[in-house]
C-alpha cells in the first residue's frame, strides 16, 4: 500500500479544491482515518510526517496508539466513532480531540474527565443532519440548545460541529446546512467530507476533512 504517495494525492487534491474557491489551504486539516488498519501502515504514515489521525474505536486506539504517541509525541488523535460513556475515561487519557459529543450525559462525563484528568481535549458536536435512527449525532432541532449548553453551561472548549451525510444522498446539502448552523453559532469549525466527497466538503468550508479508503486503501 502506497501510504505516502496517497497522502501526498490527498493534500494535492486539497489544495487544488481550495485553489478554486480560492482558500487558503493551511485551513484545511487532513485527519487520516487509519481504523483497522495495521499499526505499521499507520507508522509509514508517521514517518511521512504526518500527524493528525482518526480512530473510530476507543478499545481498537488502545490497542494501536499509546506507543505510536510514544514514538511520535506530536500526534494529534481524532475520535471520529460514537462514545459510550464508560469509556469517556479512557477516551479523554487518548484522545486530543473528540468529534463525536452529541447528548448532554456524554458532555458532562466528558467535562468531568477533562478536570480530574487535567486534560484540554477540543470537541466537536455531531449533529445527525439526515435525522437517521442508526446513526449518533444530535437532531437539528435540538442542536441550538446542545451547543449553547456545552459551550456556556458547561465550558466545554467546542472546536465545531461534525456531520456524517446519508450514503444515499447529495453530501452538499447536509454540508451546506452544517456551515449555515456553525455560522450562527459563530463556531470555526467544520468536519466534513471522507474519501469520496473531501472536495466538495471543502468547497463548502470544510476546515477539517476525514479521509481513510483514500490514504490507506480499502479497509478489510
Ligand atoms: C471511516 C470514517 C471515515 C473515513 O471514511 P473513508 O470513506 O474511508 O474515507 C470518516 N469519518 C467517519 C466518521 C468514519 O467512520
Amino acid at each position: 500500500m502506497a501510504v505516502a504517495e496517497n497522502l501526498q494525492l490527498v493534500k494535492a487534491l486539497i489544495t487544488n479544491a481550495c485553489s478554486e474557491c480560492e482558500r487558503d489551504p493551511q485551513t484545511v486539516q487532513l485527519v487520516a482515518v487509519s481504523k483497522v488498519h495495521p499499526k505499521d501502515h499507520v507508522r509509514t504514515a508517521l514517518v511521512a510526517g504526518h500527524r493528525r489521525f482518526g480512530e473510530n474505536r476507543v478499545q481498537e486506539a488502545l490497542e494501536k496508539w499509546p506507543g505510536l504517541k510514544a514514538e511520535f509525541p506530536d500526534t494529534c488523535l481524532h475520535l471520529i466513532g460514537s462514545l459510550q460513556t464508560n469509556k469517556v475515561k479512557e477516551a479523554v487519557g487518548l484522545f486530543d480531540v473528540i468529534e463525536t459529543l452529541d447528548r448532554e450525559k456524554l458532555a458532562r462525563r466528558i467535562q468531568k474527565e477533562c478536570q480530574e484528568q487535567n486534560r484540554d481535549v477540543g470537541c466537536y458536536i455531531q449533529i445527525n443532519t439526515g435525522e437517521e435512527s442508526q446513526k449518533g449525532g444530535c437532531l437539528p432541532s435540538k442542536a441550538d440548545e446542545f451547543i449553547s449548553y456545552c459551550r456556556h453551561d458547561l465550558g466545554l472548549k467546542i472546536l465545531g460541529l461534525m456531520c456524517i451525510p446519508p450514503i444515499d444522498e447529495e453530501p452538499s446539502l447536509h454540508f451546506a446546512f452544517l456551515r449555515e448552523l456553525a455560522r450562527r453559532h459563530d463556531l470555526a469549525g467544520l468536519s466534513m467530507g471522507m474519501s469520496g466527497d473531501f472536495e466538495t466538503a471543502v468547497r463548502f468550508g470544510a476546515t477539517s476533512v476525514r479521509v481513510g479508503t483514500a490514504i490507506f486503501g480499502a479497509r478489510p
